[in-house]
């Protein structure tokens, strides 16, 4: 017997074969069907399509016979594939050299008529052979190796088919695990983006909403009065001499006192309205539902509430209060608190003024 060489792009060859992930796959009716159609046509009673794996044929489909493999050395297609375009045909293996001892020969598949067409890939190599046998000698006509030929064709297509849609079902599954991590990136830049939202709305020393929360809170308190008819009304409160409580009792205090003050706003506006802080030593109050009046009592409160803080220094605030006016900017408005507050400041500070408008 003689042993099957091995092709010179060996090496390149297996790893296309193993590309495939054809070896020891399940059965598949396709290749079983090309087999039939092949046996059939050939007028053989078996075939196969086999692959050539390092050191065994493995078969993919086969009929007519049970093994699942043989090693390579007793393959008469690693035979086949060492001429990759051309169709192997023995016609009666006790007349060849080849394969006269050839335990597929002796043994007992007694094989004497072989016909094996390589199956290429579609860069040119071998991987197996689709092949047709018999125990009988015999021959292929013209036209039926040209059939032959053919289904080895569909044969290396099916390969490649099989081979795509492994991939693309790869390429899916990938896809899903990038959907999932850029959905889990997404969640995560929302959460980030709604933290640094909510450090953008708010002021760090005194945990009060900052002046552009107050200017969004105010835009919509205008909206909702107009809507609905009802008063709005705004004050701004300014610590009395605040440099001066800084000078004397240090920077550190002064902040404990803004938020000492700030807690104070925030108890005296929860529920109803809103506190923020506006600058450094002034807040902004939003008083929805409140008539001029209305709000500048509150004010009052606040006011003493201020005065009567039980924190070791001495603290008043001066107050302005205005309220909205139907079709007048959140500027304007404001703009009219700020100028009560400042008559409060004139007026002798520690004390809460309206703009009664002109
Ligand atoms: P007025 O009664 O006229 O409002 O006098 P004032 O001293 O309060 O007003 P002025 O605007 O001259 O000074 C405000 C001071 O508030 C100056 C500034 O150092 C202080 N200030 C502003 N922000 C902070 C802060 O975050 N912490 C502390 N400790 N002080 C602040
Ligand atoms: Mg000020
Ligand atoms: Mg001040």
């Amino acid at each position: 017997m003689l042993r099957p060489a091995k092709p010179d792009n060996e090496a390149e060859r297996l790893a296309a074969l193993r590309a495939t992930r054809l070896l020891d796959s399940p059965p598949d009716q396709a290749f079983d069907d090309l087999v039939r159609l092949a046996t059939t046509l050939a007028g053989t009673g078996r075939g196969a399509v086999t692959l050539v794996d390092a050191d065994r044929q493995w078969f993919k489909a086969r009929y007519g016979f049970d093994t699942e493999q043989t090693p390579r050395d007793e393959s008469f297609c690693a035979h086949a594939i060492l001429e990759p375009r051309r169709l192997m045909l023995v016609e009666d293996t006790l007349r060849d050299a080849r394969f006269v001892d050839h335990p597929a020969v002796t043994g007992e598949l007694g094989v004497r008529f072989y016909a094996g067409v390589p199956l290429l890939d579609g860069e040119g190599l071998p991987l197996g052979s689709l092949c047709v046998f018999d125990d009988r000698p015999g021959t292929l006509s013209g036209s039926q190796a040209e059939a032959l030929r053919a289904l080895a064709r569909q044969a290396a297509h099916l390969i490649e088919l099989r081979r795509a849609a492994r991939e693309l079902d790869r390429h899916m599954r990938d896809r899903d695990w990038y959907e999932q991590q850029l959905t889990q990136y997404s969640d995560l830049l929302e959460q980030q983006n709604a933290d640094l939202a909510e450090q953008t709305r708010t002021d760090p020393l005194t945990g009060l909403p900052n002046r552009r929360a107050y200017a969004v809170a105010l835009a919509a308190a205008i909206e909702r009065a107009e809507r609905e008819g009802l008063p709005l009304s705004v004050a701004l409160l300014d610590l009395d001499h605040f440099k001066t409580i800084n000078d004397v009792n240090g920077h550190a205090e002064g902040d404990r006192v803004l938020a000492e003050v700030a807690a104070l706003l925030k108890s005296h506006f929860a529920g109803a309205g809103m506190a923020a802080r506006y600058g450094g030593e002034e807040f902004a109050v939003l008083v929805p539902d409140a008539t001029l009046e209305q709000a500048r009592l509150q004010c009052e409160f606040l006011r003493q509430g201020i005065a009567v803080l039980p924190i070791g220094i001495v603290v008043s605030g001066s107050i302005g209060v205005a309220q909205y006016r139907h079709g007048e900017t959140p500027g304007e408005l404001i703009a009219r608190a700020d100028h009560a507050l400042y008559r409060a400041k004139n007026a002798g500070r520690d004390r809460v003024e309206v703009d009664e408008g002109h």
